[in-house]
C-alpha cells in the first residue's frame, strides 16, 4: 500500500482521496480552504456526491484518510502527490494553469526524493513540462493521469472506470502509478504525456459532439414531425453509435463584453454604432433576425458586415480584463474572452488567446476601410424628430408656399369654415391638418406654437451639412429653457470668422433664421428651434453637451467625402497640430470628454485609412477622462492632411517632408500580407466586476470589430473549445468542432425561445418556474450549467424566476431559489424542467396544475409524463418532439 498526498479536495480530489483510501492506501488530502478542511475533518462532506460520505467516514475511522490545510503538510512523507486543483477553463478552451503551478512550486522543495507527482487536473497538452519546471526537482517524475469521472456518479466511475490513462516519459513512474489501481479492473493505457492529455480533451470533445449532434437532429425532428426519443433509440441500438449521450437537452454549458463596449451593426440597410447594452435592449424584441455586425476575416483587406446568429446577455460576477494597446485602443471583457492575436510579424498566423493570457508580446488587429455602402437618402427629415421631442402635430405650425396654399384651397372643405378662412388668410396650417389634407411637407417651413423660428422639413446631407455637424460636435451645445431649445455654436471671438460663416450660411441657405452674437469671450451662432434641436438630438443623435456628443449614425453609410467633411468640421472646431520638439515631426491632436465621440472618430478615421493613437487621461481639476486622438508619424500625418485647412497643409507638408527618417508610431504595424493594422498590447489588468455581460455570434468569421475599431474574437461557449484551441495552436482548423460549438450556443437560444413562445412573446414581469439548476442531476455543481445560461438570459429580459433544485443551491443571481418544487411553480406561467433529476418524474401534476397561473411546460430533458400533462390541459413543449 502506498502513501498518497492529494492536493485539492474538490469533486475530483475528494473522490480520488476517498477511493484510494477505500482500496487500502494511506491518503492525506490537502486544501487551501481551511474551513473546508475543518468540515472534512469532522466528517462533513462539502459536495453532493452519491456514496462519498460513506467512503470519507470509513477512511477517517480506519485512519487511512486525513485532511490538512496546505499542500506542504500533506507531502512530507508521500510517495505520490496527486494534483487535483482547479484549471478554470477559458472561452477558447485554454486552462488557467496558475493553481497547478502554485501548488507545484509549493510542494517542490518538500517532496521526498524519488516521489512521483501525478496530474489529475485537466490541463492543456504540454502541462507536464510546466509542472516539472514549477517543481524544480530532477529526482521527481511527473506523470499525467487524467480523470474521466462524471459528477453525480463520481465514486462509481472512479472504482469502475472504462479505462485508466497514464502518460509518462519515464516508464518506471508509469508502472508505479498503475500499481495504485490494483484491484480496479480496467484497461490501462500507458502513453506519453501529450497523448494522455489529448485523450482527455478529445474524449470530452467527442461527447459534446454527440450532444450537439442529437440536439441538431432534435431540431429536424420538430420540423418534420418526428419524435427524437424514438429516433435516438433507433440510432443507439447501432453498436457503433450506442445509446449514451444521445439524449437531447438544453445544450452544454459561456465569455463576454461589458455593456459599455461598442460595435457597428446593420439592420434594414441602416448602419449604427451602438453599445452592447443598448443593442441588447433592442434585440430583446427582434431576436437576431436581420442583424449584421461588422466583422473581420483575418487576412482580408477590409472588415465586412456579416449576419449575427444570436445575441446573449447574462448577469456576471467575477473578473474582467481591461486590455489597453499601444495605440491606446482599449476594451474590457471577461477574463476568458478570446482575442485574435499575432506576434505582429508578416508571416505570423493569427491565433486566439484569452484576455487574461494576453501579454505585451501580443498584437491585436485594428479594422480599417470598412466597406463603402452608400445607403443614405441624401437628406434628413426634421419632422422625424417630433416623436423624440414629444411634440404633438397639433402644436406644429406649417407656413405654406404658393403651391401648398393652392392645394389647401382645393382641399379645404374638410376643415370647419372658420378654420378654413383663418388658414387661407394666414397661409398656415397645423401639421395635423396638413396630414389630414394630404399636403406634402416638402416646401413648407415649420415652427411650434411657442417658438418663432421656422425650419424646413428637408435638410440636404451634403459636404457643407456634414462640416456644419462636425463644427457642432466640436463647438456646439443645445441649451434648454423651459420648453424652448437653442442650438449654439461658440467660436473664438475674432479668429474663427470662417467657421461662423460656414454655420450661418448653411442654415440661412435652408431658410432658417440664425443669430450671430459677438460676446466678450466668444462669437456665438444660435438657432432657437425646438424642432431642429429635437431632430439633432433625437434623430441624428449628436448629443447635447460635450459629455454626450457622438458621431451621427447616418454618416456611416455616406460617401468618403462626407465623412471627411464631418471630421474636417471637428478638427476645424477643436483640433490642433503642433511640431514635436520644434520639428520636423508633427502631431495632429483632438481632445474630447465624450468616449462615444472618440470611439466614432477613431473608427471614421480608420475607415479613411488613418490610424490615430488614443490617449486617455485627466487634466488638472477635471473629474472626467479626456480622450485624445493623436495622429503622428510622417506617413500618417501626410495621409491625414485633408483634416486641416489648405493654408496649414502646405506648412505641415514642408515640415514632414524634411523628415529624413520616417519613424512610424511604436507598437503599431501595418502588415501588407495580413492586410491589417496591428497594435501591440500595452497592458492587461484584471479587476472585479458585477453586472451584465453581453455576447454575440457571427458564425462565418467568429470575430467582431469592437470599441475603437479593435477586432476581437467573438464569445465562445465552454468545454469543447479546448480541443478547437489545441488544434488551432497546432495549425489545424477543426471546423467540425467549431460547428459543434455553434450548435450548442444555438441550443440555449432555442430553449429560451421556446419558453418565450409559451409566454406569448412577452417576458418582462412574467413568472417562470425552473426545476433543475445544476449542470447535471445528482450533483450540486452549478459551474457551466446550461440551466443557468438559459434562465439568466430570461432574467436579463425581465422575467421573474423561481427555481427549485434537489441540491438546494443558494446565491444565484437573478433567481429566487426555493426549497419545494410546488412552491417554485406557484403563480408561474411556464414551468421549465432543465436538469434531469429523477424525482421530477414523480411529482404530483395535479398539484402543479393547481398552483400555476397558466398551464405551460417546457421540458428540456423530455423527462415528464407528456400524456399526463396534456390530459390535464397543459401546453407541452419538449425537445425534438412535435
Ligand atoms: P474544484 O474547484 O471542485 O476543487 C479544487 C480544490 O482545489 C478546491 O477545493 C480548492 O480550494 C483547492 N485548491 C486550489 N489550490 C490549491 C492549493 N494550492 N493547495 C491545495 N488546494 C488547493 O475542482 P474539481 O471539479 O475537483 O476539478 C479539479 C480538476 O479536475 C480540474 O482540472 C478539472 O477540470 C478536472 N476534472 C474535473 C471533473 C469534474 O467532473 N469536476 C472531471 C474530470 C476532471
Amino acid at each position: 500500500m502506498s502513501k498518497i498526498a492529494v492536493i485539492g479536495t474538490g469533486y475530483v480530489g475528494l473522490t480520488t482521496g476517498a477511493c484510494f483510501a477505500h482500496i487500502g492506501h494511506d491518503v492525506v488530502c490537502a486544501d487551501i480552504d481551511a474551513g473546508k478542511v475543518e468540515r472534512l475533518q469532522r466528517g462533513e462532506i462539502p459536495i453532493l456526491e452519491d456514496g462519498l460520505d460513506n467512503l470519507v467516514h470509513e477512511g477517517i475511522q480506519n485512519g487511512r484518510l486525513s485532511f490538512v490545510v496546505g499542500a506542504v503538510n500533506a507531502v512530507q512523507d508521500c510517495e505520490f502527490a496527486y494534483l487535483c486543483v482547479p484549471t478554470p477553463q477559458g472561452a477558447d478552451g485554454s486552462a488557467d494553469l496558475s493553481y497547478i503551478e502554485d501548488a507545484a512550486r509549493e510542494i517542490g522543495p518538500e517532496l521526498p526524493s524519488e516521489s512521483v507527482v501525478v496530474n489529475k487536473s485537466t490541463v492543456p497538452v504540454g502541462s507536464t513540462r510546466v509542472v516539472e519546471r514549477a517543481l524544480g526537482r530532477s529526482d521527481v517524475a511527473v506523470v499525467s493521469n487524467p480523470e474521466f469521472l462524471r459528477e453525480g456518479s463520481a465514486i462509481h466511475d472512479f472504482l469502475n472506470p472504462d479505462r485508466i490513462v497514464i502518460g509518462a516519459e519515464d516508464q518506471a513512474a508509469a508502472v508505479k502509478v498503475s500499481s495504485l489501481y490494483l484491484g480496479i479492473t480496467a484497461p490501462v493505457i500507458v502513453t506519453d504525456p501529450a497523448s494522455a492529455e489529448t485523450i482527455k480533451y478529445a474524449a470530452n470533445a467527442f461527447l459534446a459532439t454527440k450532444i450537439s449532434f442529437i440536439n441538431a437532429v432534435a431540431a429536424v425532428c420538430e420540423a418534420v414531425g418526428a419524435d427524437i426519443k424514438d429516433v435516438a433509440l433507433g440510432m443507439g441500438y447501432d453498436s457503433r453509435i450506442g445509446h449514451e449521450f444521445l439524449k437531447p437537452g438544453p445544450g452544454w454549458g459561456g465569455s463576454c463584453f461589458v455593456g459599455s463596449e461598442t460595435l457597428l451593426v446593420r439592420r434594414d440597410g441602416q448602419i449604427r454604432l451602438v453599445r452592447f447594452d443598448e443593442l441588447f435592449a433592442e434585440v430583446d424584441s427582434t431576436g437576431a433576425d436581420g442583424w449584421e455586425a461588422l466583422s473581420w476575416r483575418p487576412g482580408e483587406p477590409a472588415p465586412e458586415f456579416l449576419p449575427v446568429s444570436r445575441f446573449t446577455a447574462r448577469p456576471y460576477e467575477g473578473d474582467v480584463v481591461d486590455v489597453v494597446t499601444k495605440m491606446g485602443r482599449r476594451i474590457t471583457t471577461t477574463v476568458d474572452h478570446p482575442f485574435v492575436t499575432s506576434d505582429g510579424l508578416d508571416d505570423a498566423t493569427p491565433i486566439r488567446k484569452l484576455g487574461h493570457e494576453l501579454t505585451t508580446d501580443d498584437w491585436l488587429p485594428i479594422a480599417q476601410h470598412f466597406p463603402l455602402v452608400i445607403d443614405h437618402p441624401g437628406h434628413g427629415r426634421i419632422l422625424d424628430g417630433l416623436a423624440a421631442a414629444g411634440l404633438d402635430p397639433e402644436a406644429v405650425i406649417a407656413r405654406l408656399d404658393d403651391l401648398q396654399v393652392e392645394l389647401l384651397r382645393q382641399r379645404a372643405e374638410v376643415l370647419p369654415a372658420a378654420r378654413r378662412r383663418d388658414a387661407l388668410r394666414s397661409r398656415t396650417l397645423r401639421l395635423s391638418e396638413m396630414r389630414l389634407l394630404d399636403i406634402p411637407t416638402l416646401r413648407a417651413r415649420f415652427g411650434t406654437t411657442t417658438n418663432g423660428t421656422y425650419v424646413p422639413d428637408v435638410v440636404p446631407f451634403d459636404e457643407t451639412f456634414w462640416r456644419m455637424i462636425g463644427l457642432y460636435l466640436a463647438e456646439g451645445h443645445i441649451a434648454e429653457d423651459g420648453a424652448r431649445r437653442r442650438i449654439c455654436w461658440s467660436f473664438h471671438p475674432t479668429d474663427e470668422a470662417e467657421l461662423v460663416e460656414a454655420v450661418r450660411t448653411f442654415w440661412e441657405g435652408c431658410g432658417v433664421k440664425v443669430t450671430v452674437r459677438r460676446l466678450q469671450t466668444a462669437t456665438q451662432v444660435s438657432i432657437s428651434s425646438r424642432l431642429l434641436a429635437a431632430w439633432l438630438d433625437g434623430v441624428l443623435g449628436v448629443g447635447r453637451s460635450c459629455y454626450d456628443k457622438r458621431i451621427p449614425d447616418q454618416v456611416w453609410s455616406a460617401p468618403d467625402a462626407d465623412k471627411k467633411a464631418l471630421l474636417r468640421g471637428l478638427w476645424d472646431g477643436d483640433g490642433s497640430w503642433s511640431l514635436i520638439a520644434g520639428g520636423p515631426s508633427v502631431v495632429l491632436e483632438y481632445g474630447t470628454v465624450s468616449r462615444a465621440l472618440a470611439d466614432g472618430m477613431l473608427r471614421l478615421l480608420g475607415d479613411l485609412g488613418v490610424v490615430a493613437r488614443l490617449k486617455v487621461g485627466r487634466t488638472a481639476k477635471s473629474t472626467v477622462d479626456t480622450y485624445w486622438l493623436c495622429i503622428s508619424g510622417a506617413d500618417q500625418v501626410e495621409s491625414a492632411l485633408w483634416l486641416l485647412p489648405p493654408s496649414e497643409r502646405a506648412e505641415i507638408g514642408r515640415s514632414t517632408g524634411r523628415q529624413a527618417k520616417r519613424i512610424a508610431p511604436t507598437g503599431y504595424r501595418r502588415l501588407t500580407q495580413k492586410h491589417a493594422a496591428w497594435a501591440r498590447v500595452a497592458s492587461v489588468s484584471r479587476r472585479q466586476y458585477d453586472g451584465t455581460v453581453y455576447s454575440l455570434t457571427v458564425p462565418e468569421t467568429h470575430t467582431v470589430v469592437t470599441s475603437f475599431g479593435l477586432v476581437t474574437h467573438q464569445c465562445f461557449p465552454k468545454d469543447t473549445r479546448a480541443m478547437v484551441r489545441i488544434a488551432e495552436d497546432a495549425g489545424y482548423d477543426f471546423g467540425l468542432l467549431k460547428g459543434v460549438v455553434t450548435v450548442n450556443g444555438e441550443q440555449f437560444e432555442r430553449v429560451a425561445e421556446k419558453i418565450v413562445e409559451l409566454l406569448g412573446g412577452e417576458v418582462e414581469g412574467k413568472r417562470i418556474a425552473a426545476w433543475g439548476l445544476t449542470f447535471k442531476a445528482r450533483t450540486d455543481d452549478l459551474r457551466e450549467s446550461p440551466s443557468l445560461e438559459i434562465l439568466q438570459r430570461l432574467a436579463a429580459r425581465g422575467a421573474i424566476i423561481r427555481g427549485y433544485d434537489p441540491s438546494m443551491p443558494s446565491g444565484i443571481d437573478g433567481i429566487e431559489v426555493v426549497d419545494d418544487p410546488y412552491a417554485a411553480v406557484e403563480g408561474a406561467e411556464v414551468l421549465a424542467v432543465l436538469t434531469e433529476w429523477d424525482e421530477f418524474r414523480w411529482l404530483d401534476l395535479d398539484k402543479v396544475a393547481d398552483a400555476m397561473a397558466a398551464l405551460n411546460v417546457l421540458d428540456a430533458r423530455n423527462l415528464l409524463d407528456r400524456a399526463g400533462l396534456l390530459r390535464r390541459g397543459f401546453e407541452y413543449r419538449g425537445i425534438g418532439r412535435s
